[in-house]
């Protein structure tokens, strides 16, 4: 602008004027914190040109030519001279597209532009992004100079701009759950933006370092940082790096990588070269760390000349690696989430598994289980244990004194002060007892308790299992049972009353009700038994049998077991089976009335036919018959079939010898009156003859007068057991000598005999009271049979001892003897050693018989003791202070 030297006063206010606005201009530009600025063309340009022209016009002529102090700060410089004069090119770098654009623009529109970006480097080589509004001045067509002015954005442009490339990474990072693809990823977004070269590193699970992502933006160059990679990592000296990283977990940061910084790293020429090769300009590196815990690295590279690295580049990676680690570790956190509950299922299947295995043993085992808080006093049961207890799920309330109620009421005492017992010297307890069920039926219980105690062993909590043991505790009572009635059925041949006693026994431990049934002779069925624990019951029950005998007919029950002579098992009875076997509607509710729960029928046998059955019922206990308990009534029916067929044999037995006695009586009494007649007639011919003295008569007659002797004894001694057998044996008691007795006895039997020599020795010089003719027919019993069977010997000895109050004789001969199995049975009636047929021996085994019931008789015994060959010894021990014994002894059988 011209100056003037004069002036007038309005000039010069005018002047004064011009000068304040110049000084408040200056001012202004001096303090704008924008850059004000002046560019000016050397030569003015023609905006007539092609864009193209003026694009190149205005790089090769345009310099600054003004501009304030903030615009030289912009660009490095600290005051406003040290830039003026700067070419346009020094400053809009021509070979940015961005800014060949933004010149274009300005051309376009009209050499005017409002906020338009560039990118320019300052003095240091910075890039910085200014905000731009300028305007050109056109004067004829042609532009000389553009005014503007310019902000510094770049901070807040590069603030932008890593805040989109978070959010892209963070985009990456949500969009999966695989570590590997969005590392992957995030490598190829950080290159070429933050880095031209990028490798990111895990840790594993096994500590071993992973390299997941590697990206370069110069693919070939991909293998030789790799080889740069592989080279250093091992190194121990490697100051830099993702060992390094892994292992300090401090981020790194080298702005410039210089020759003499590798040197100074003690670099081999190895690597050198290799960071020569990829071109390293700048470098950076941040660990990635989730909670407090190293979990990888990430190390970024430039190999670009104007990207150094700074420490707010370092800044924001590590705020990057921090968000990546976070991700990496929730990514983690999800997968062991994922994974435990992954497992969880497995454990909660496994479990479910568990649990039904669990409940399948316990219910094939019976088997309950409890848990009961004693101070609480509540008790959980398994559902298997209410069940035990025949309780609906849910339905046991849960208190102990619940479970006491069920408990039998003759075991509640005893189960009580058993369990409290135990505990004084135990934890682990064990009882039996016995329940009644809700629906009345009675139940074993075996129980297994786990006490635990407090500090005072005072009991708190038992847990503990419930088994029914009731198969096994029945087992046990049917064996027993069988074992009583077999003793009962042994007892007696009267099976009648043994199968009753039996019936009682079998209820109500093996059966409520128990009923014996046996054909008789003609075919008929006669109930000879039944038994329940009520008698009213009973009586009820046999008129009903009365008034509803079974149908022979029926194709089961009774009547179908006597027809086959098999067993019958009924563990249900159903209403309809009921209905099936009544006759008439009162037969019906009769049955109903027994309140069937199950029955069983076991055939009785006898010469293998059946000839009744043992039927066992349950009614009140609800008891179910099992096949274990079909196999101990079959058992019982077994020995009570022969039971019955041994009394029934020992009937038969008796009774042909009833018949054979009877005989044996029948005809000793008429044989008696015709013996003694020919013993007369004998006599009286015997004397005719001894007149007539006819030698030949007399011999015959004697002998004919002997055999009759004999005969008359014969029929005496049949006549005695008669006697004996009926209990009609008679005695005529008087005190005679017993020597003189004994000595007459033997007289007459030596002279029956010429070959033995009968020696008496001793005397007993008592007398005796009692029937003397009787003990003088045992003493001739015992020494005829000495005789008989000694035909080698020569002599017998009598011998007569006296001594406390006892006579004894002693008949000894040295004949065949006997074997010891014979010395007791020999005196039983028609026992013989050699056997009925015997012809050395003749004899009918009736002698000792007799003789044995006499001594007994007289208060006395009557033994003997033999060898075989070597001869025997018959004693008499008679007492001579006799007991009254009964006049007529009992039957021995
Ligand atoms: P019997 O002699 O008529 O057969 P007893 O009742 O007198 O009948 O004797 C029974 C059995 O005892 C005889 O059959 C015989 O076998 C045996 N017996 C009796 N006395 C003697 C004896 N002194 N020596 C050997 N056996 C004898």
């Amino acid at each position: 602008m011209p100056r003037k030297t004069t002036s007038t006063p309005q000039q010069s206010t005018a002047h004064e004027t011009l000068k304040q606005s110049e000084e408040r201009y200056k001012a202004f530009i001096a303090q704008s914190t924008e850059g004000i600025w002046r560019f000016e063309l050397e030569k003015p340009l023609s905006i007539k040109w092609p864009v193209k022209k003026q694009l190149d016009h205005t790089f090769t002529y345009a310099y600054l030519a003004e501009c304030n102090d903030a615009m030289a700060k912009m660009y490095g410089y600290t005051k406003a001279e040290e830039i003026i004069g700067a070419r346009l090119t020094d400053m809009l770098i021509p070979s940015d597209p961005n800014n060949v654009e933004y010149i274009k623009t300005f051309i376009t529109s009209n050499y005017k532009l409002n906020d338009m970006e560039t990118r320019e480097i300052d003095k240091h080589g910075n890039i910085h992004i200014f905000e731009n509004n300028l305007v050109g001045i056109v004067e004829n067509g042609f532009v000389s100079r553009a005014w503007g002015t310019q902000r510094d954005i770049t901070k807040q442009k590069l603030e932008e701009e890593r805040q989109a490339f978070l959010e892209k990474v963070n985009n990456k990072l949500v969009s999966s759950l695989d570590h590997h693809v969005t590392l992957k990823e995030i490598a190829q977004l950080i290159v070429p933006y933050l880095a031209d070269y990028c490798r990111i590193a895990v840790v594993d699970s096994n500590n071993s370092i992973k390299e997941i992502a590697v990206n370069h933006k110069d693919p070939t160059k991909v293998t030789l940082a790799q080889d740069l990679y592989e080279s250093y990592k091992d190194l121990p000296q490697s100051t830099y790096g993702i060992p390094t990283l892994l292992r300090k977990g401090k981020p790194e940061l080298i702005p410039e990588i210089t020759d003499k910084l590798l040197v100074k790293h003690k670099t081999t020429p190895e690597v050198i070269k290799i960071v020569k090769q990829i071109g390293l300009k700048s470098y950076m590196g941040v660990p990635l760390i989730a909670r407090n815990k190293i979990i990888g690295a990430m190390t970024f590279s430039s190999v670009q000349e104007d990207r150094f690295y700074t420490k707010k580049d370092l800044q924001f990676v590590t705020e990057l690696a921090h968000r990546i680690a976070l991700t990496l570790d929730n990514i983690r956190l999800f997968k062991e989430a994922q994974e435990e509950l992954r497992e969880r299922e497995q454990i909660a299947v496994n479990l479910q598994k568990e649990e039904e295995r669990l409940r399948l043993a316990q219910e094939a085992g019976h088997l309950g289980v409890f848990d009961w808080d004693m101070l609480k006093d509540q008790v959980q049961w398994s559902t298997e244990l209410e069940k035990i207890y025949g309780i609906k799920q849910g339905g046991l309330k849960r208190s102990y004194n619940a479970f006491n109620d069920m408990i039998h009421p003759e075991d509640k005492k005893l189960t009580a002060k058993t369990f409290n017992d135990k505990l004084k010297t135990t934890d682990n307890v064990e009882l039996e007892f016995r329940i009644i069920r809700p629906d009345g039926s009675i139940r074993w219980i075996y129980s297994k308790a786990q006490v635990f105690f407090d500090e005072k062993r005072r009991p708190i909590r038992s847990v503990g299992i419930n088994i029914d043991i009731t198969e096994r505790m029945q087992q046990q009572v049917n064996l027993r049972f069988l074992a009583e009635a077999g003793k009962i059925l042994g007892s007696s041949l009267n099976y009648e009353t043994t199968l009753s006693q039996v019936a009682k026994l079998a209820v109500p431990q093996v059966a409520d009700w128990f009923g014996i049934d046996i054909l008789d002779e003609k075919g008929n069925l006669k109930q000879i038994a039944v038994g329940h624990k009520d008698p009213t019951k009973i009586k009820w029950a046999r008129e009903m049998r009365k008034k509803y005998p079974p149908d022979m007919n029926s194709p089961r029950g009774l009547p179908y077991v006597l027809k086959t002579g098999k067993s019958e098992l009924y563990p249900f009875i159903t209403e309809q089976m009921l209905e099936m076997t009544a006759r008439d509607k009162e037969h019906l509710k009769y049955i109903k009335e027994i309140g069937l729960t199950s029955v069983m029928i076991v055939p009785l046998f006898a010469e293998k036919k059946p000839i009744g059955a043992i039927t066992f019922v349950s009614s009140e206990t609800k008891r179910q018959f099992t096949k274990e308990d079909l196999a101990i009534a079959e058992e019982l029916a077994h020995r009570a079939s022969l039971a019955i067929e041994n009394a029934k044999l020992y009937k038969s037995a008796q009774d042909a010898i009833t018949l054979r006695d009877d005989f044996i009586s029948v005809a000793s009494h008429e044989l008696k009156t015709p013996i003694t007649s020919v013993k007369i007639f004998t006599q009286v011919l015997l004397k005719h003859a001894e007149l007539n003295s006819d030698e030949k008569a007399i011999k015959s007659l004697n002998k004919m007068d002997k055999q009759v002797d004999k005969l008359t004894e014969l029929v005496y001694n049949l006549l005695n057991i008669a006697k004996i057998q009926s209990g009609r044996m008679e005695f005529s008691k008087k005190t005679f000598d017993f020597d003189q007795m004994v000595h007459e006895s033997v007289d007459v039997l030596q002279h029956m005999t010429t070959k033995h020599q009968l020696i008496i020795v001793g005397k007993t010089n008592k007398t005796f009271t009692g029937d003397e003719d009787r003990i003088g027919q045992v003493l001739s019993n015992l020494i005829s049979n000495a005789i008989k069977y000694s035909p080698q010997a020569e002599k017998v000895v009598i011998t007569l001892t006296a001594k406390n109050d006892q006579i004894g004789v002693a008949v000894q001969d040295y004949g065949i003897g006997m074997a010891k199995q014979h010395l007791n049975k020999i005196f039983n009636r028609f026992y013989r050693v050699s056997g009925a047929t015997d012809k050395t021996f003749p004899g009918l085994g009736i002698g000792l018989y007799i003789s044995d019931e006499i001594i007994k008789r007289h208060g006395g015994k009557l033994w003997a003791e033999s060898k075989p060959g070597k001869g025997s010894t018959f004693f008499i021990s008679l007492p001579l202070s006799q007991k009254e014994t009964s006049e007529v002894l009992p039957h021995t059988l």
